[in-house]
């Protein structure tokens, strides 16, 4: 099947900043052939392509002079249950935290640190999602791409895929990859990661003794309902900036300073800091400037309150990004992928 082409489409239904700018063209995608087909048309028109899952990962500065493919494949399986590993694949376009939600009605393990996270299953591994100690590389078992350059479909192991703080090999490469489908090794048996932030507090305040994986989801949801804004209510794509990995001297400078830094020690012998602790501390926490602001309980998550255009967001995060550098010395990197 040939998937049906729009033009001049407002983004604003797929992006959770609600920015409101439009696509030249705009077409879903189901299917492998419907993908293939897509890409073929449009370099036949010589048109640009750009990839969007559930635009909780973009900021879009500009009406989009391409072809935008949004994912809409579906579905969701075990692939094979032996010597304590289960595999389960799930299509690009599938919803990720229903996938992982489902998952644990598996009675499977793995993905419940990763609970309500917003985006899709094949975006997933662009920035190797992570979030209260675990990352999707520790369940990772790989995915199928397809090479927009070649066409070819390739299949990736975990190595292959260069997965580091949110970071890989695709988020390197833009353009070049689209992930089709992703496979992951969960386990009838729990790991519990419970020592990252509130996560084991959270449990003993609900009573429980012995976590299941589906309580650990419960205490992860209500711990990031209380603190993150829901992107349906009010614009934002979750942190705005990453936490910054610096040398041990930089801590060092930074701590005879601001004795309250917040600072983690990397395996690597790095540190990685709370980037929210420094943009609180420069005062930024709670800002706003006409519709484009910093959140007021997260300062790690810029938001819009309506009609703030993908510019002026921009615009306020390189403010914040030029503060850091002049109160701390710390370059902070932007972690939306910007158009
Ligand atoms: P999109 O925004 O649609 O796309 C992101 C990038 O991936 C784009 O460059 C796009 O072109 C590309 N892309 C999308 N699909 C494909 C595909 N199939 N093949 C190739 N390229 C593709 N992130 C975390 O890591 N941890 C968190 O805890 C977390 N919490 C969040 C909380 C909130 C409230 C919000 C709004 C965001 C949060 N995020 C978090 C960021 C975001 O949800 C994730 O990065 C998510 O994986 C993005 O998925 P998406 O489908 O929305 O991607
Ligand atoms: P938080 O718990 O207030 O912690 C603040 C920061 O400190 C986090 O960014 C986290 O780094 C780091 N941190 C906390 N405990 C740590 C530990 N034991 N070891 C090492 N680092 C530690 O953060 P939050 O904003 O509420 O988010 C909770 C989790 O969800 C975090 O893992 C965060 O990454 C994730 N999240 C991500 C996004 C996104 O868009 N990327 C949005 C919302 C939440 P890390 O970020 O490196 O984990």
């Amino acid at each position: 099947m040939t998937a049906h082409w729009q033009e001049q489409v407002s983004l604003k239904p797929y992006n959770t900043f609600g920015i409101d700018v439009k696509a030249r063209y705009f077409a879903q995608v189901h299917t492998d052939d419907e993908v293939r087909e897509a890409l073929a048309q449009a370099r036949q028109r010589g048109l640009a392509v750009m990839v969007i899952g559930g635009g909780s990962n973009v900021l879009l500065t500009r009406d989009v002079d391409a072809l935008v493919l949004h994912m809409a494949s579906r579905g969701r399986h075990v692939l094979g249950d032996g010597a304590g590993c289960v595999l389960v694949e799930a299509e690009a376009g599938e919803p990720w935290h229903p996938f992982v939600q489902w998952s644990l009605q598996q009675g499977l393990c793995g993905l419940e640190n990763l609970s309500l996270i917003p985006g899709t299953v094949g975006a997933a591994p662009m920035q190797n999602v992570g979030a209260y100690g675990v990352e999707i590389k520790d369940v990772f078992a790989g995915l199928t791409a397809l090479d927009r350059q070649t066409g070819e479909l390739r299949d990736f192991g975990l190595e292959e895929c260069a997965f580091g703080y949110r970071d890989s090999l695709f988020k390197r490469n833009p353009g070049r990859w689209l992930i089709l489908r992703v496979r992951f090794a969960l386990s009838h048996q729990l790991q519990a990661h419970l020592d990252y932030g509130p996560v084991r507090q959270r449990l003993a305040e609900q009573g429980v003794q012995e976590p299941t994986a589906q309580a650990i989801s419960d205490a992860i949801c209500s711990i990031r309902r209380e603190k993150l804004p829901d992107p349906a209510e009010l614009g934002n794509a979750g942190s705005f900036f990453k936490n910054p990995v610096v040398a041990v001297e930089q801590v060092a400078r930074i701590r005879a300073e601001f004795p309250g830094v917040v600072a983690y020690p990397q395996a690597d012998g790095q540190v990685k800091l709370a980037a929210g602790w420094l943009i609180e501390q420069a005062g930024w926490k709670g800002y706003r400037d006409g519709d484009a602001g910093v959140h007021r309980l997260q300062s790690l998550v810029l938001v819009n309150y309506g009609q703030a255009s993908g510019a002026q967001l921009h615009g306020l995060a390189q403010r914040i990004q030029a503060d850091i550098l002049a109160r701390f010395g710390v370059e902070l990197e932007m972690e939306p992928n910007l158009y």
